[in-house]
């Protein structure tokens, strides 16, 4: 083969320079060569300056996606959950100290009542087959005692107030054990159920039961350590605005403990965000600041001068999202995070891939033009840990989806991210919809990261920085697909079929 050139796909460089906005499925890796297994993939990644994860996976600040639940499972899982900033500011900093209690992968939602209540029917056990008494009868007060469903149903006068008969001072452990500490004790005492509760102030922080601990055994492995941040406890990031008021609001953070700030800003080139950033960093030198969002090289260069220690890269590629068709702005996803990540990593400020994906393969697209993390919506609503309640639509079975920019979510108060809170009209710039049950986070995304690995194997990136590294020297190649390509790489031709991927 001497003499013979090979150029063979087209290196990201001269693709990206086309006049063309790609999204992730407009464009194809070619694969490269394999001399490692699957499983030596490393995918610990960067979110900001400052904080690792061990999984590139954010779960994005909406109020259908990130709350206790959710954050506690992104960071038991090694990523991390950006509580939303839809509410109070003691609403979201009560939310990120609530997920910062945590030790255990989950928040329970356990029955409380005061020491004076009775039961009145055995449907106060519908949902859990104990109850907490606290002084209160809410989760903010000391544990009194435990009434179980066959106490009660033993019971002569159900009438009789539960201080009478609940087992008093009953056995708990520090709110501080891990999992496999809480686990470990419940199988030594053959306990069906744990309280765990704060060693400060003795408040109930969560219970543990014996099915949870198997359910949670029932699930893969996480594929890394659990995000801790360096006050040891689960690292939690929060939304703000960029208004006057916001500054309230990041103090309340703060004193919560959020690790990590997002200013979250559809459009992040402004001169509210510069100051923003300036004033966190010059109040907070200690917290790192996302800024965003921004989707070309010049918005990137505003927001790196002025600080940040992150960048969020998107504009109306989120699944709820109509930016570009009602603003005409915005930027194909592949190239905005390929242009973004190209100027940011000569500042050494890592990129967050935000919105569009909706598998594994487009998280392997992301990482791989230059993300070091993605931030997902739509991918996680779905879940368990995701707010809401499950209903059923058509017989399927449901949560509501809703963009930030909804009017539904704006009304609320979600409109500072649009710049709409002062407008005399309000523009809707995302729907509301609703997404399919998919289970746990802490079931599916440990299979997602697998297929990610398998991405990258196929790549011969054994980490991030490797295929970064492999982008940038050009010897990973691309090329654009037609829409008969496309067509070709999915599933096709088939009469029926059903897509299951673990
Ligand atoms: P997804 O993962 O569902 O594709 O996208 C989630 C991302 O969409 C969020 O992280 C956020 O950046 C963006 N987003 C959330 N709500 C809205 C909305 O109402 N309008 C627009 N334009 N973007 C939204």
């Amino acid at each position: 083969m001497a003499g013979f050139p090979i150029e063979d796909g087209f290196p990201a460089e001269r693709l990206f320079k086309e006049r063309y906005s790609y999204t992730y499925d407009d464009v194809i890796f070619l694969p490269h060569y394999i001399d490692f297994p699957a499983d030596s993939v490393q995918l610990a990644t960067k979110l900001t300056r400052n904080l690792n994860l061990s999984i590139p996976c954010v779960a994005s600040p909406m109020d259908t996606v990130t709350e206790s639940s959710m954050a506690v499972a992104m960071a038991a899982l090694g990523g991390i959950g950006i509580v939303h900033s839809n509410n109070t500011s003691s609403e979201q900093a009560s939310l990120v100290r609530h997920a910062k209690s945590h030790r255990i992968p989950f928040v329970s939602d356990p029955i409380f009542m005061s020491p004076s209540d009775s039961i009145d029917s055995a449907d106060d056990f519908a949902s859990s087959p104990f109850i907490l008494v606290t002084e209160s009868g809410t989760r903010k007060s000391k544990l009194l005692g435990v009434v179980t469903k066959s106490d009660w149903e033993a019971l002569n006068g159900k009438e009789a107030k539960v201080c009478d008969y609940m087992l008093k001072s009953p056995v708990t452990v520090p709110s501080s054990y891990d999992f496999e500490q809480v686990a470990t004790f419940l199988a030594a005492k053959k306990l069906e159920f744990v309280p765990l509760v704060s060693e400060k102030d003795g408040e109930v922080v969560d219970v543990v039961t014996a099915a949870d601990v198997e359910r949670i055994r029932g699930f893969p492995a996480a594929l890394g350590l659990p995000s801790l941040g360096a006050d040891g406890k689960f690292m939690v990031g929060a939304a703000i605005g960029t208004r006057e008021t916001d500054k309230e609001r990041l103090e309340h953070l703060v004193k919560a403990g959020a690790n990590v700030v997002v200013l979250d800003s559809s459009q992040g080139n402004s001169s509210y965000q510069i100051e923003m950033i300036k004033y966190v960093k010059k109040t907070y030198p200690e917290l790192d600041v996302i800024g965003g969002n921004v989707v070309t090289m010049d918005q990137a260069r505003n927001l790196i001068q002025a600080g940040v220690d992150g960048l969020r890269v998107g504009m109306g590629s989120g699944s709820i999202c109509t930016t570009q068709e009602v603003c005409a702005v915005g930027r194909g996803q592949a190239t905005a995070v390929y242009k973004v990540s190209s100027i940011a990593g000569q500042s050494g400020v890592p990129v967050i891939a935000d919105g569009g994906i909706s598998n594994s393969g487009h998280i392997v697209k992301a990482l791989v033009l230059g993300a070091s993390t993605v931030m997902m919506g739509s991918f996680l609503a779905g879940s368990n840990e995701a707010p809401g309640a499950y209903e059923y639509q058509g017989g399927l079975r449901i949560k509501k989806y809703r963009g930030m920019g909804s009017l539904e979510a704006m009304t609320k108060g979600s409109d500072v991210r649009y710049l709409g809170d002062k407008a005399k009209l309000k523009i809707a710039q995302g729907v509301v919809g609703a997404v399919a049950d998919k289970g746990s986070v802490l079931k599916f995304i440990p299979y997602t990261m697998q297929a990610v690995k398998q991405g990258l194997q196929d790549l011969g990136s054994s980490s991030l920085q490797s295929a970064h590294d492999l982008l940038g020297s050009g010897v990973l190649r691309l090329e654009v697909r037609t829409g008969a390509a496309q067509v070709e790489g999915g599933v096709h031709g088939l009469v029926s079929y059903e897509k299951k991927y673990f």
